[in-house]
Order: C-alpha cells, then sequence, then structure tokens
C-alpha cells in the first residue's frame, strides 16, 4: 500500500471569546461551515455559494460522566490545510487527491469541561467528529448520546431507508439495512419503524420553490442535494444513524426541521452489549459526513468514506478480485449439492469467472445421500473445491456469523462468533485453498457487533480470506480500513427479486436508487444482473401458476453491472443463460470489469432514471436506465469523457453491440420503460 502523504500547513491558534463565530471554508470556498455558541450551546451550520445546506444544529454529547452539551464557550481555535494522496484498490476512484481545511474548536464549559469539535471542509464534504480529552483521573466514559443535529429548510424533500425494529424478520435477523427506500418525500412522512432511518441519508433542498431563482427566466428555483453518512467505524465506537425529523429546539433563526444522531436499539444483538459506546480517554467518536452540492455530480463521486480513515493493519497477502457465480440466488437451497454446485463451477469456467459461491447448508448438504445423512462432509467440500480448482474457479464459502443473536439454522453456524473456534476454521479454509467467506445474519450496530466485524477481518486476513457481510450493517470506511473487506449486502438486494413479484417490478426505480444512495458511500454486494426473465430453473413461465416475472431487459441487467459497484461480484447468472441469454449480453459479462478507477454522474434523478460513467483502466462505461413508466429521451453529452471510439450496447431483450457516432461529442438516447443501454468508450 502506498504511505499517505500528509502535508500540514501552517497552524494558526485563535483566542476566542465566548460567542464568537468561528468558520472553515473549502480550499475552492464555496462550503463553508460556520460554528458558533448560543446560551451555552454550541451548534454549527453549513453553507454552499451562500446557501444554507444545513441550518443551525446541534453539538454536543453526553457521556456518564458529563453533560457535554450545553454551558460552553468555545476557548480556542486551531486551523491548519490537508493534502493528501492515497490509493484505494477496490472503490469507485483509484487515486484519490484530498484537499481540505481543518478547524478544531476546543469548548469549555465554566467549570472548564472540555470538548473539542474538528471540521474538515474540501470543496464538496464536510467530515467532523468529536474530540474528548483525558481530565483528571477519569480514564474511560460510556458515550450515551449526542445532541449531534442535521437541520433542513422547509420544503427539503427526503430519500431515506428507515432502520428497522430490533430481533423481528426472518428468524429474528434484524436490523439488517434491508429496508425499502422511500424518495421524494416531505420530512415530515415518520419512519416506517420509528426509529429513525440508516445511513446514507439524501436531502433534496429547493429553495425559493415557486419564486424566480438564480436561473432567471427559467423560473427554476435554487437546490441543493446534501447527504448524511458516517465513517470510520470500527471496534471502538457503535454505528449510528439518523431519528426522525423533530423541531428544533436551538432559539436561533433557521433552525427547523432537525435529525438527531442516535444510537443502537438496546434490543439489538439479542439485548446482549450495552447501545452506549465505550471509549478510552482521550478518545475520538467516528467522522460525521455531508457532501454538499448543487447536483448529483459531488454525491455520487464523493470520497468522503475514505478521506479521513486509515488503514487498520496491514496485510501480507495479494488479494484478487473479480467476478463469480452462485448456485443459491435462482436455484435455492436445493441447489446446495454437489452435483449443481458442479454445474456453477463450469459456467464460472465457462465466463472466464474467478470464484463460485457455495452458499448456506454446504456443511450438511454438499456429499448428503439417498438416507438424507452426509458421508462425511468435510470430505465431500473438499472434493468440490478440488474439482472447482481443476477448472481454474476459486471458492468463497458461506457462513452464519451466529451466535446467540437470531435463530439462525442454517449451517454452518457457530463456526464466527468465538475466537477460539473462528480460527480453527479459518486454518481448515486456508489448508484446502478457500479464497473467501460470506458471513451472513448479524445482530444490529452495536458497538460489540462491530468488534465482531473487526476480529473476523483481522483473523480472515491472518489466513488470506477475503471477507464478504450479508444480513449486516453500512460498512463505514472499511474499503481502506481492512485490507481483506471486499464487501456488504446491507441492501434489499437481488434475493428480493427472486422472492417478491413486487420487487422485480421495482427493479429499475431500486437501481437509479442505490448507485447515488446505498452504494456511493461502501461497496455493495447486490448479487444481481440477472439474464433470467423468470425467477425459476428454467427461465420459463408456468400455465396456472404465478412465476415472479422481471420486466427489465437484458440490456437493463448489462447496465446494472456497471452502475453497481462491489470489487468481487456475484452475479446472479444460471447456467441455462449459456443457451438462452443473448450472445451479446453473455460476451459483455464476459469482459465487464469489476474494479474502477473514476466515475462520472451524467444525468438522472433518483427513483426516475440515471445516467452514470465509470472508468476502467482507458475504457470507460457508461451506463442508462429507465424507472420511468414512459419512453426517455435523453441527449448526452460524451465529450466529457475524451474517448475517440464508442460501441452502443442497446435493444432490450434482443440487444446489438454498434458502433455510435456522436455529433459534437453528443448523441440522443432513447430508453423504454425498464430498459437500459450501455457505451463503451475508448
Ligand atoms: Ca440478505
Amino acid at each position: 500500500m502506498k504511505a499517505p502523504l500528509i502535508l500540514l500547513a501552517v497552524v494558526a491558534v485563535l483566542p476566542l471569546w465566548a460567542n464568537d463565530a468561528a468558520t472553515v471554508g473549502s480550499p475552492d470556498g464555496r462550503l463553508v461551515v460556520t460554528l458558533d455558541v448560543q446560551d451555552g450551546q454550541p451548534f454549527y451550520c453549513v453553507a454552499y455559494d451562500g446557501l444554507i445546506a444545513v441550518g443551525p444544529s446541534l453539538l454536543g454529547l453526553k457521556t456518564n460522566e458529563q453533560d457535554l452539551t450545553r454551558d460552553f464557550s468555545i476557548k480556542a481555535v486551531e486551523t491548519s490545510r490537508i493534502d493528501e494522496q492515497y490509493s484505494l484498490d477496490r472503490s469507485k476512484l483509484s487515486q484519490v487527491h484530498y484537499v481540505a481545511n481543518r478547524l478544531l474548536a476546543t469548548l469549555a464549559t465554566s467549570r472548564d469541561q472540555q470538548l473539542q469539535v474538528e471540521f474538515r471542509v474540501s470543496d464538496n464534504d464536510v467530515a467532523f467528529r468529536y474530540l474528548l480529552p483525558k481530565q483528571g483521573e477519569t480514564g474511560a466514559v460510556r458515550v450515551t448520546s449526542e445532541a449531534t443535529s442535521f437541520s433542513f429548510p422547509d420544503g427539503t424533500t427526503t430519500f431515506l431507508t428507515p432502520q428497522s425494529d430490533a430481533m423481528i424478520g426472518w428468524k429474528r435477523t434484524k436490523p439488517s439495512y434491508e429496508e425499502l427506500y422511500v424518495w421524494d418525500a416531505p420530512m415530515s412522512q415518520p419512519s416506517q419503524y420509528g426509529h429513525g432511518y440508516t445511513f446514507p441519508c439524501l436531502f433534496h433542498e429547493k429553495i425559493g420553490e415557486g419564486t424566480k431563482g438564480s436561473k432567471g427566466s427559467k423560473g427554476i428555483a435554487d437546490e441543493l442535494w446534501v447527504m448524511v453518512s458516517e465513517t470510520g467505524v470500527d471496534s471502538h465506537y457503535c454505528a449510528s444513524h439518523l431519528s426522525d425529523a423533530q423541531a428544533n429546539t436551538l432559539k436561533v433563526d433557521g433552525a427547523v426541521n432537525t435529525y438527531t444522531i442516535a444510537y443502537p436499539m438496546p434490543e439489538e444483538q439479542n439485548g446482549i452489549g450495552t447501545a452506549d459506546a465505550a471509549i478510552v480517554l482521550p478518545g475520538v467518536t467516528p467522522w460525521r459526513t455531508l457532501t454538499v452540492g448543487r447536483t448529483l455530480h459531488p454525491i455520487v463521486e464523493t470520497t468522503a468514506p475514505w478521506d479521513n480513515v486509515r488503514p487498520v493493519y496491514e496485510t501480507s497477502h495479494q488479494y484478487k478480485y473479480g467476478r463469480g457465480t452462485w448456485s443459491w440466488i435462482l436455484w435455492q437451497d436445493d441447489s446446495i449439492n454437489f452435483d449443481d454446485i458442479c454445474r456453477y463451477v463450469d459456467l464460472a469456467q465457462a465466463m472466464g469467472y474467478e470464484y463460485v459461491l457455495i452458499d448456506n447448508w454446504w456443511d450438511t448438504n454438499i456429499g448428503k445421500v439417498a438416507d438424507g445423512t452426509a458421508k462425511n462432509p468435510t470430505k465431500s467440500i473438499e472434493k468440490l473445491i478440488e474439482y472447482a480448482h481443476s477448472k481454474n474457479v476459486d471458492v468463497f464459502l458461506w457462513y452464519s456469523s451466529s451466535g446467540y443473536w437470531n435463530d439462525i439454522v442454517q449451517g454452518p453456524v457457530n463456526r464466527m462468533d468465538n475466537s477460539v473456534v473462528r480460527k480453527r476454521e479459518m486454518q481448515w479454509l486456508q489448508s484446502v485453498g478457500v479464497k473467501g467467506i460470506k458471513v451472513d445474519f448479524f445482530g444490529g450496530d452495536k458497538q460489540e457487533t462491530m468488534r465482531l466485524y473487526e476480529e473476523i477481518l483481522s483473523d480472515a486476513d491472518d489466513h488470506g480470506l477475503m471477507v464478504i457481510f450479508h444480513g449486516c450493517t453500512l460498512p463505514r470506511g472499511w474499503e481502506r480500513m481492512y485490507p481483506n473487506y471486499v464487501g456488504s449486502e446491507a441492501v434489499l438486494a437481488s434475493e428480493n427479486i427472486v422472492f417478491d413479484q413486487r420487487h422485480c417490478d421495482l427493479e429499475a426505480a431500486h437501481a437509479t436508487l442505490h448507485p447515488v444512495l446505498r452504494n456511493t458511500v461502501g461497496c455493495m454486494e447486490f448479487g444481481g444482473s440477472f439474464q433470467n426473465k423468470y425467477m425459476n430453473r428454467d427461465n420459463k413461465p408456468r400455465e396456472n401458476r404465478h412465476v415472479n416475472t422481471r420486466p427489465c431487459t437484458s440490456t437493463f441487467s448489462l447496465a446494472t453491472a456497471i452502475l453497481y459497484q462491489n470489487p468481487i461480484q456475484n452475479f446472479a447468472l444460471a447456467p441455462n443463460n449459456l443457451e438462452d441469454a443473448p450472445a451479446v449480453s453473455m460476451d459483455f459479462m464476459r469482459e465487464v470489469p469489476t474494479t474502477w478507477d473514476e466515475v462520472r454522474f451524467i444525468d438522472g434523478y433518483p427513483g426516475k432514471y440515471l445516467v452514470m460513467a465509470r472508468r476502467h483502466g482507458d475504457t470507460w462505461y457508461v451506463a442508462a436506465i429507465n424507472a420511468e413508466p414512459q419512453k426517455l429521451v435523453i441527449s448526452l453529452d460524451l465529450s466529457v469523457l475524451s474517448a475517440s471510439s464508442f460501441t452502443l450496447y442497446s435493444g432490450g431483450d434482443n440487444p446489438t453491440a454498434k458502433p455510435l457516432k456522436l455529433k459534437h461529442g453528443k448523441t440522443l438516447l432513447t430508453l423504454a420503460p425498464n430498459d437500459g443501454a450501455v457505451i463503451v468508450a475508448r
């Protein structure tokens, strides 16, 4: 890993008097954070181009020892500049140049209890956190709550997904970040479960709507997009989310609808482990991030999740990313047998894919004999791994994380929750040449659960194993923090398209949301890009029975292989697709990369349509999809990609790949509902 280069400019220390506001602006000067105190309550605001992005919002926290939310004045302010370059090998951008202005404010109460707040402001991102100094003999505290809030003006609409109740759903496995998004909703709409919303949270502010805005004669109001998220959460803290909108208690002009940082629910993880965060002093909280822009460009292109985190450990292994097949997605539990997995190994080989994922029940069902018992299951799975290796395909194996935090019976269970058993298992995995594990069904966001994620990752790295999490929390900077971390589900993923016609019908709408929301802050192991129309084994309708049927086209699926980003993509292809899917589509899926150097938002509106481009080496892949009920005609300016040859994949379920001629760098693209297109440019 390339060593980060950090240049810190001259540090200025300014003494301040109570009620004197401190400000810090981005390098381009457009994004400005103001920190102030009113009646002893610290608060901040964020402006972009002079427009209010985040109105006056509270700062502070409570520990079991101290109330650090009031009686404050600003004691001192330091400013400095950060200029750093770093590499990412499994995210949306491979080389990042992070330039930010930093402000560190020391707040003190009348009894000189101190709390520091640090802001880092780059051109479209704000990251901030609290630093708790050690004062007196106390060496550790429990942080019991935060006042930290985010206020938005009236008329703002929201793009949010709720936090669920704890210990509900399938085998009591929630919360697992698998809830529906509600898009373009008013702030007054309560969350589904009353527990607020999981990150990332997107807000669309329409400023001066109905009046003549800066765009003059068109009469279009000004607008801002603001995304709130969190990063740098590891075993040292719990993960948080946002509350429902509440009235702001701050008595400052412009303080309106406000969302507050909320900690896990006590019931998570079967009630075991505290909902508070326990920290050693001096200590820090995770970074809370705000991404702000006048368009969706900064939201889709943000690197806020990685800019301010560091690798937790170094690795001695070289991990290889790529594509995989998995039988479970379409053929489900019945496919976890020797012969069916061999067919998916053969499919991986035929596609030139690097991996096969063997899903739940492999520990008992591989090598099962007629009487229902397995004849030496370990030997059977080893034989299957050997078969995969003979076809040049490497293996991922599924595990349940549990444990005492759900009712999961799918095996293997109880091998990932305990370090003694886990290390023994991983030693065996390494000895038989398994390259990674998919660990499913975690118990929520408590610090205890964050510790389990980190321990699984750390032990796995000791044994050269990559890790994918499912039924899990949002990754928070983990692509840079953990060298063997290769993906999380944390989304209503492809399995729902198999389970439920409603998700077939919503596939296109969701595909316009995820790249702008969930997937922009972290790897998303969606497991999609089906070429099946019918969600069954033979890809055929039934005469007297409903079969879940995808309205989305073959070309649409190609677009999602670009729109969805994860360094290892387990695509939902099936052996029959070698015969029944369009050859053009299968050829595309043979070539599609899973690692990227750059990303560009081109056009779109979450819930309606989306056009995005990703670059791999010197090749750009432009992906477009339409989730609207009517035909979409869109003018694309591709001159920004500085490419000379363009190939258009289009044509719905009968795609063609044809050379595309641009006129002055532009082309007109027409997409039917539930259809997509890909332009490969180099
Ligand atoms: Ca799942």
